[in-house]
C-alpha cells in the first residue's frame, strides 16, 4: 500500500506560516503519522496573498452572518477569498483521504472557534474557519479532524479508521464499481461497521440485498455515503465487545471450558475499561484464525490500520 495523501494546514508541519511568523508543527503528525500518509499542505491565508507577517484576523458576526475580518482594521473582508480559495484546493486535491486542520483558526479551524462582535466582544465558541468551512461543504465525506483533537485516543482511532476505510473505497471500489465488489467490500467491513453502529451494519445490509434493479455508480456512492456515515459514529467500548461477542459465537463448538473463560474474562476486562481493546481482540484473533474461514480472515475488524501505530493500544473513554 502506498502512503495515504492527506491534506494538512501548513503551520502543522513546521513551516512558519502563521500570522506572527511561527508554527505549530505537531510531533504525532510529522514523526508518527507521517510514515503512513502523504501530506499536501495548504496555508489559505499566505495562498490569499495576505503575507508573512500579517495582521491578524478574526470571526466577527455581522448582519446574521460570520464574516472573516481584521482585528486592527475591521474593513478587511477575506471570507470570500478564503472560500474561493477552498474551492480551488478540493479542485486541486480530488484524492486526499482526509484533512487534518488546527483549531482555534478564523480559516482553519473547524469545531467551537471563537466568534466576535463587530465591537470586539467574545460572543460564543459556535464559528468554523472559512476555508474549513466550504472545504467541507465540497468533500462531505472527507474524514476531518484538529490536531489538537488527535491527543484523545478515541478520537485519533475513530479518525484514522475513517481515512484507512476512505482509501480502501476510492482505491479499490470507486474507479469500477460493480455490485459484487460493493458487497465483498462490504463483507470485509461487517464487524467494523458493527462496532460502530448497529443500525447502519443493518441498514447497509438491506441496502446491499435489492442492487439488482439500480444504476451502480449511484448505487456506489449511496452505499460510500452510508459507510462513511456509520463509520462517523465512534467504536466504543459497548459497541466493540458486540462485535467481539459476534465473532466469538463462531467458537462456541471449538474451544475448551477453559479457553472460553478466559476469553470472556478479557471481553469483559475490556467492557469494564481495565485493558485496551488489543488484548482481548488478540486472544480472539488467535482463536478465529485457526479456523481458516475466508470471510472471517478478511474482516477488516483485525487491523483498520496498521497494528504499529498502536491505536488500539489505549483505553478509552465510553
Ligand atoms: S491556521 Fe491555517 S491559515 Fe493559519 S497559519 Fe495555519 S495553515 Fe495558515
Amino acid at each position: 500500500m502506498g502512503k495515504i495523501p492527506l491534506g494538512i494546514s501548513q503551520c502543522l508541519m513546521g513551516e512558519r506560516v502563521r500570522y506572527d511568523g511561527s508554527h505549530k508543527r505537531n510531533h504525532y503528525l510529522m514523526d508518527v503519522l507521517a510514515e503512513v500518509v502523504e501530506f499536501h499542505p495548504v496555508c489559505p491565508e499566505v495562498a490569499i496573498g495576505l503575507g508573512i507577517p500579517r495582521k491578524p484576523i478574526r470571526l466577527v458576526i455581522k448582519g446574521g452572518e460570520t464574516r472573516v475580518r481584521g482585528i486592527e482594521n475591521p474593513d478587511l473582508d477575506v471570507t470570500g477569498a478564503l472560500v474561493a480559495h477552498a474551492e480551488i484546493v478540493a479542485q486541486q486535491m480530488p484524492d486526499i483521504c482526509g484533512y487534518v486542520f488546527i483549531q482555534n483558526s478564523p480559516s482553519c479551524g473547524v469545531f467551537g472557534v471563537k466568534r466576535y462582535l463587530p465591537n470586539g466582544n467574545p460572543i460564543d465558541r459556535e464559528g468554523r474557519g472559512a476555508y474549513a468551512r466550504r472545504f467541507m461543504e465540497l468533500m462531505p465525506l472527507l474524514p476531518v479532524e484538529e490536531a489538537g483533537r488527535l491527543n484523545d485516543a478515541g478520537l485519533r482511532e475513530n479518525f484514522l479508521t475513517r481515512v484507512f476505510a476512505y482509501y480502501d473505497f476510492k482505491t479499490h471500489i470507486a474507479p469500477a464499481p460493480t455490485a459484487k465488489k460493493l458487497i465483498e467490500f462490504y463483507s470485509r467491513y461487517k464487524y467494523q461497521v458493527m462496532a460502530h453502529h448497529v443500525p447502519s451494519y443493518f441498514a447497509i445490509g438491506r441496502y446491499l440485498s435489492n442492487l439488482a434493479a439500480r444504476d451502480i455508480q449511484k448505487s456506489s456512492e449511496e452505499f460510500f455515503q452510508l459507510f462513511m456515515d456509520a463509520l462517523k459514529h465512534h467504536a466504543t467500548r459497548k459497541g466493540n465487545t458486540n462485535a467481539m461477542m459476534h465473532l466469538r459465537g463462531y467458537l462456541k463448538e471449538v474451544l475448551g471450558t477453559q479457553d472460553k473463560q478466559e476469553l470472556s474474562q478479557l471481553i469483559d476486562s475490556y467492557k469494564a475499561g481495565h485493558v485496551p481493546l488489543v488484548v482481548p481482540l488478540t486472544l480472539l484473533k488467535h482463536h478465529l484464525i485457526k479456523l481458516d474461514n475466508p470471510y472471517l480472515k478478511s474482516q477488516s475488524f483485525w487491523a483498520p490500520h496498521p497494528e504499529y501505530l498502536g491505536l488500539r493500544n489505549h483505553i478509552i473513554e465510553d
